[in-house]
């Protein structure tokens, strides 16, 4: 797979609603995009899915939802104000710019020219808050979700009475004016985080690290992602970020290389320190089994949703002789069953609607009566649609119809009855 396949999701992404370019009519806007119909729907999905397998499936996480504007404040005490940069350069000769870090020495990496000196650059979008701009009304829209998690620590350990280890889990947009955006949803300026801040006494901190690297990769893994493209990278110390002790990255193999999907840190005890400091507020945990007052240190997880829908897009795109098919794990696919009558007469197009409306309790379902029946398969299979159940004169006559298997276009003959219960344990 080279880059010629990205060219052709893209294109896919664009003709069919899932991905479009922000903007659009007025000309696009750099690193923006909105998810269509689909992809909106794609994009639940897996956001769904981290929810559940955070929140629902275990009983030791909360979920947060918190300001995307927060006191500028915040953003000394994280490290961000001073640190959040990159290094850039430009080529004197072809005006591109690139993140220093994206070059191999002194020369453009496009045209070979000579390059300027690094200079280095905040990745925080600044705005003003209220009527006056004046440098008192600086705030920034948050480059990360995990700060609104730290700052709420106390209140949620309160609020839910929780004891230490416990996690607060929390997906929201974030906002980083990147250098070069690039690869599509790849690195966008906009786009949203799934974070989860496991609290824990220091002495068991590399223990949950173990424990959380492992779980977040089988969650990748269970989503349909293919085993042998998904590898951890463990940060060196010279990558390591300022507020990490140990680091370890899970990459997918893109058609442009391997990259980082999600990152994995031991916080240590940084962020509760640093905003116990700059706030003056005290954020200890008292162990009541043992007396002892102490500042948790934090595992992070912290995913990107468009990076992870980008897998499942990239990991599910498939070229057969006859046709493109679109191989997304039933459980994010955006619809689930599409429904044909065979031909548009003899009862077969009310017969078909009925079952439609039946399913549409249970899942997302796609009515479609226009064209061939290979056609109609093949345009859901594009999609990823996993199931199709074609209504013919049969169905009439005995209340069967033939459900179809998008990846391996096998049939079965079954009971309308007997549909929802068959498709929703498989999804
Ligand atoms: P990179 O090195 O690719 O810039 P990062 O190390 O800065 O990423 P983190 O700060 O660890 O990324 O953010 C956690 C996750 O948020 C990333 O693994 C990625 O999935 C997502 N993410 C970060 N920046 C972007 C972006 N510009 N566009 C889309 N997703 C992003």
């Amino acid at each position: 797979m080279g880059n010629d396949v990205m060219g052709k999701i893209v294109s896919l992404c664009k003709r069919r609603g899932y991905v479009y370019p922000s903007s659009e009519i007025y000309g696009g806007i750099n690193s923006c995009w909105d998810y269509g119909p689909l992809g909106a729907e794609l994009k639940k999905n897996i956001k769904e899915s981290w929810w559940e397998s955070m929140t629902y499936y275990r009983d030791d996480i909360e979920g947060l939802d918190a300001s995307i504007i927060m006191h500028p404040m915040v953003w000394k005490a994280s490290g961000h104000v001073d640190g959040f940069t990159d290094a850039m350069v430009d080529c004197k000769k072809c005006k591109l710019r690139f993140r220093m870090d994206e070059t191999s020495g002194k020369l453009c990496p496009e045209c070979g020219g000579e390059l300027t000196e690094a200079r280095l650059f905040n990745l925080m979008f600044k705005t003003h808050i209220g009527a006056v701009e004046e440098e008192a009304s600086t705030i920034y829209l948050r480059p990360e979700t995990a700060q609104g998690i730290y700052v709420n620590f106390q209140n949620v350990l309160t609020s839910s009475r929780r004891k230490i280890p416990f996690g607060i889990a929390q997906i929201g947009k974030a906002f980083r004016n990147e250098i070069t955006p690039k690869n599509f949803i790849f690195r966008m300026r906009e786009f949203e985080q799934m974070e989860m801040q496991y609290f824990v006494k220091p002495e068991t901190a590399e223990e949950w690290f173990e424990t959380w690297r492992k779980e977040r990769m089988q969650w990748y893994i269970d989503l349909g992602i293919k085993e042998d493209s998904l590898r951890f990278h463990k940060h060196t110390k010279d990558e390591l970020p300022h507020y990490a002790s140990k680091a370890y990255d899970i990459q997918y193999q893109f058609p442009f290389g391997w990259e980082e999907i999600e990152g994995i840190h031991n916080r240590t005890d940084y962020d509760l320190k640093n905003h116990s400091k700059f706030s003056g507020k005290e954020l200890e945990y008292f162990d009541d089994s043992t007396g002892k007052r102490f500042i948790p240190h934090i595992i992070e997880v912290s995913a990107g949703v468009d990076r992870a829908l980008l897998t499942c897009l990239v990991d599910a795109y498939d070229e057969e002789e006859d046709r493109v098919v679109l191989r997304l794990s039933p459980k994010v696919a955006p619809i689930k069953v599409g429904i044909f009558p065979l031909v548009k007469r003899d009862g077969m197009p009310e017969a078909a609607k009925k079952i439609a409306k039946e399913l549409r309790r249970h899942m997302k379902v796609f009515y479609d009566e226009g064209g061939s029946i290979g056609r109609r398969y093949r345009r859901q299979d594009e999609v990823g649609t996993p199931f199709g159940i074609t209504v013919d004169a049969q169905t009439i006559t005995d209340d069967t119809v033939t459900l179809r298997s998008r990846d391996d276009m096998k049939q079965v003959r079954l009971k309308i009855a007997e549909l929802s219960s068959y498709l929703v344990c498989r999804l």
